[in-house]
């Protein structure tokens, strides 16, 4: 289960100071000395756990956590709310177009679950928003089973895939998809875009083409939760070459230790928008902050 060693070392660090009634300032120091290493173990980024611990130790001491009677409360309380601030504290909706069709590209390393992504936002935002006619566009042309995966996908959907195979250059094939989805009536325009194993420059060329050429409401970053600290640095490399708008957490149906989903917001101070709980097309769920704080700390 995702944050299982983080949750249970969070709740103890926290609960084994206050059972007895008033702590003192040692009792304190010691227990965020606990609450960092309980960080650090679930790979969140370095200047992320610091930041973090900071914030709650200047708010315990600042607060009457120390004369409190229920010291344990007080500073779950302070540990929730600054998750939840670290997270990004409210939930924030996906943008859709005011006018013609909503443009999204998705982006990521190879793997990270793009093409999966495409299918449940299309699934998602048919459901949930007044999105009726998505057209998934297939742009990894280097990945031959790319196409046939998302074709495969739009089926299960019962929505219209727009590809060129695989000799047509990705720019042209988003910018047609676009033409396309205008001239047909598709209110919601998916871009599944390639990606490589390591963070590439040819890559960010031709993503930032894309997005010059078609100029998306949404850049969408899939990041597999499984990767830990990794994924912080993807999603910073990525940010800085894309300015994305937000960023898709999958896999966090796996037994993740949560460093990718605490750092990431901090770090590159965009949004979490989804996580990705399963491999299903209604596996996608919204980001709330609060409500994954409150899972983490049980
Ligand atoms: P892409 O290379 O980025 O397009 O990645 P894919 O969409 O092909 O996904 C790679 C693998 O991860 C596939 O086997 C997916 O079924 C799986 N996957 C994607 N998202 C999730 C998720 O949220 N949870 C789980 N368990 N698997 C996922």
């Amino acid at each position: 289960m995702a944050f299982e060693g983080l949750s249970e070392r969070l709740q103890n660090a926290i609960s084994s100071v206050g059972t007895g009634g008033q702590i003192t300032e040692a009792d304190l120091k010691q227990m965020m000395r606990e609450i960092r290493l309980a960080l650090l173990e679930a790979d969140v980024n370095f200047q992320v756990v610091k930041t973090f611990v900071r914030r709650v130790n200047e708010r315990a001491l600042g607060s009457d956590v120390l004369e409190s009677l229920t010291p344990a409360q007080q500073v779950l309380k302070i540990v929730d709310e600054e998750l939840t601030e670290l997270m990004g504290g409210e939930r924030e909706e996906v943008i859709l177009a005011t006018s013609g069709p909503t443009v999204m590209m998705m982006a990521g390393l190879q793997g990270a679950g793009k093409t999966t992504t495409v299918g449940k936002l299309a699934n998602y935002l048919t459901e949930e928003t007044k999105i009726r006619k998505p057209l998934l566009v297939a742009a990894d042309v280097y990945r031959p089973a790319a196409i046939d995966q998302l074709q495969t996908i739009a089926r299960q959907l019962d929505v219209d895939v727009f590809s060129k195979g695989t000799e047509a250059n990705p720019v042209d094939i988003a910018s047609e998809a676009l033409a396309y989805a205008k001239d047909n009536g598709h209110d919601l325009v998916l871009i599944d875009t390639a990606g490589r194993l390591h963070v590439d420059e040819t890559l960010m060329n031709e993503l930032r083409n894309i997005k010059a050429a078609v100029q998306p409401q949404e850049i969408l970053l899939t990041v597999d939760a499984m990767t830990g600290q990794d994924a912080v640095n993807v999603a910073q490399a990525f940010n800085e070459a894309l300015d994305i708008t937000g960023v898709i957490i999958t896999k966090l149906d796996g037994d993740t230790r949560g460093g990718a989903a605490l750092s990431i917001r901090e770090i590159t101070q965009k949004p979490i928008k989804f996580t990705g709980q399963g491999e299903k097309l209604d596996a996608l769920e919204p980001f709330y902050p609060e409500r994954m704080s409150s899972r983490i700390l049980g």
